[in-house]
């Protein structure tokens, strides 16, 4: 792994802060540490408060920033002196402990603080940078994990067991890291969840963690467990009925739309064809933070109803050990990996199935790799419970505000590149729908660049392109809810005598007969 610092950008971010944002954009740019608001930063500041009292303060992410696009308003500044003080308390619930978090904070706008927020003002150190690592997670999660660890890094890193995130981890930091800590310590490993690295500077922190992370990678090497190149696997050409059935049965034991991201690939193919795979991806997710993305495990082939009916049984042992009842989030797989159809991932937006495709596909590489140094093992389904139903994410699913009307829904729109077509598009993506845009002129798939939208050119008169882009829309979305049938054509007007019948065969082409094509469907 190299580092991307690069004087001549850096030189552009001045300040303490502003450095602060610079390298953690550069952790976020490399998805191989970091997913998709996963990881978090801080910087420790000293300043001068409004009344003149000299105080430091943790610039610590706040809860819903990336850090590949995270801005010094996406930092949430909390006195340090509170969060060391809460450190030293024997228990605090992790609701409280948010409360704490909020009204320690020095700035009104300022997001809520991360929930490791305490973890980071407990080491001792101006920069602290958390990445889930990759290769740091194959690592923990292979066979005799912690050893390979240890071997790894030696005294360079502290290593914590794994604890869920929250209150009790940074507790449990707080006590061991000093104790640990020597003088070659530049970093912590969490074991089945990521890693930390610090420094004096942005860059020293930054640095670090790449190094940190480059050992890990090196130990992959050396062990032939780096290169998991997948072997060429033959794609089904027609599959749209197929993956329509699944998504109806996924949306089924959901009780709410969903689209399906099954934009097939050799990788996710050959991995669901594995003569193995029930063995390898029925262990649980590499860290138990993907859980509440992607379920504990994928759906093997393409019975929903079974899967939903282990769900309901996980949730019953599982809900069963805790003091507080639970209610049980939907039982419908996020993840399917079925021998067809290779990895197909579920969300209630198109982001979202992205979201899950782009979690798993780093998931489907750390179980090869640990397969490799002997076998993939990731936490007991305990533990992962545990995060899934943590109180603070129960807390925001009922906070959570409701879906856009469309939310699931895929809409067709034909002659989407221009005029009613083109407002069409709009209105659709404006109230949540996924919309596959057809158009004769090419323009239509430079129309919107975002993962709700699939612009395809095609003449809807041609059977083939027909056939091949509601091929690409299933494969983009998962089917077909809505076919708003626009696109037709309108010559000038002119006597019956004089009217063509090639003429009139192209308007009845356009006009008539491809919108009976695209109802079949
Ligand atoms: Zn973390």
């Amino acid at each position: 792994m190299k580092s991307l610092w690069d004087d001549n950008e850096a030189a552009k971010y001045s300040g303490d802060l502003a450095l602060r944002v610079y390298t953690s954009r550069l952790l976020g740019r490399d998805q191989s540490l970091v997913l998709h608001g996963g990881g978090n930063t801080s910087v420790k500041i000293a300043h001068r408060n409004v009344i003149g009292e000299e105080e430091t303060v943790l610039y610590v992410k706040g809860s819903g920033w990336d850090l590949e696009t995270i801005e010094e308003a996406g930092f949430a500044p909390v006195r340090l002196g509170h969060l060391l003080k809460l450190a030293r308390l024997e228990a605090l619930s992790d609701p409280l402990m948010v409360n704490e978090l909020r009204t320690h904070t020095l700035r009104a706008a300022a997001p809520t603080p991360s929930v490791e927020a305490i973890l980071h003002a407990v080491l001792p150190h101006k920069y602290v940078d958390h990445t889930h690592a990759d290769a740091v997670l194959a690592l923990c999660n292979s066979r005799n994990g912690q050893e390979r660890i240890e071997e790894v890094y030696g005294d360079c890193a502290v290593i914590i067991p794994y604890v869920m995130p929250g209150f009790g981890l940074a507790r449990l930091c707080a006590e061991r890291f000093p104790a640990a800590a020597g003088k070659n310590t530049i970093g912590m490993v969490l074991l089945n969840h990521g890693i930390f690295s610090f420094g004096a500077s942005a860059r020293e922190a930054y640095e670090r963690m790449i190094a940190l992370v480059s050992r890990a990678e090196d130990y992959l090497v050396k062990h032939g467990a780096w290169n998991m190149a997948a072997p060429a696997a033959a794609e089904p050409a027609a599959v749209r009925r197929e993956i329509a059935g699944l998504r109806r049965q996924v949306a089924d034991a959901a009780g709410f739309p969903v689209l399906l991201n099954a934009r097939g690939d050799a990788r996710g193919l050959a991995f669901a064809r594995r003569k193995d795979i029930r063995l390898l991806a029925q262990q649980g997710p590499a860290t138990p933070d993907h859980v509440l993305r992607t379920k504990r495990v994928p759906l093997i082939g393409r019975d929903v109803a079974a899967y939903a009916a282990e769900y309901k049984k996980y949730f019953a042992e599982n809900a069963a050990r805790g003091a507080q009842p639970k209610a049980m989030l939907d039982p419908a797989p996020r993840v399917v990996l079925d021998p067809d159809l290779g990895l197909c991932a579920a969300g209630r937006s198109a982001r979202e199935a992205v979201i899950v495709r782009d979690i798993y596909t780093h998931t489907m590489e750390i179980i090869l790799r640990a397969t490799v140094l002997g076998g993939y093992q990731a936490l007991p389904a305990a533990d992962v419970f545990d995060v899934e139903y943590w109180d603070l994410e129960q807390a925001k699913l009922k906070s959570g505000g409701k879906p856009p009307v469309f939310a699931g829904e895929v809409a067709l729109v034909t002659g989407a590149a221009s005029g009613i077509g083109r407002a069409c598009v709009e209105s659709l993506l404006a109230r949540g729908a996924a919309v596959i845009g057809l158009d004769i002129n090419p323009a239509v798939e430079r129309l919107h660049q975002r993962p709700d939208f699939t612009g395809l050119a095609c003449d809807i008169t041609d059977a083939d392109q027909l056939a091949r882009a509601l091929e690409r829309g299933a494969r983009a979305f998962g089917g077909l809810d809505m076919l708003i049938l626009n696109a037709g054509v309108f010559p000038p007007g002119c006597r019956i005598e004089a009217l063509a019948t090639v003429e009139w065969d192209r308007v009845m082409r356009v006009n008539l007969d491809a919108n009976l094509a695209l109802l079949r469907e």
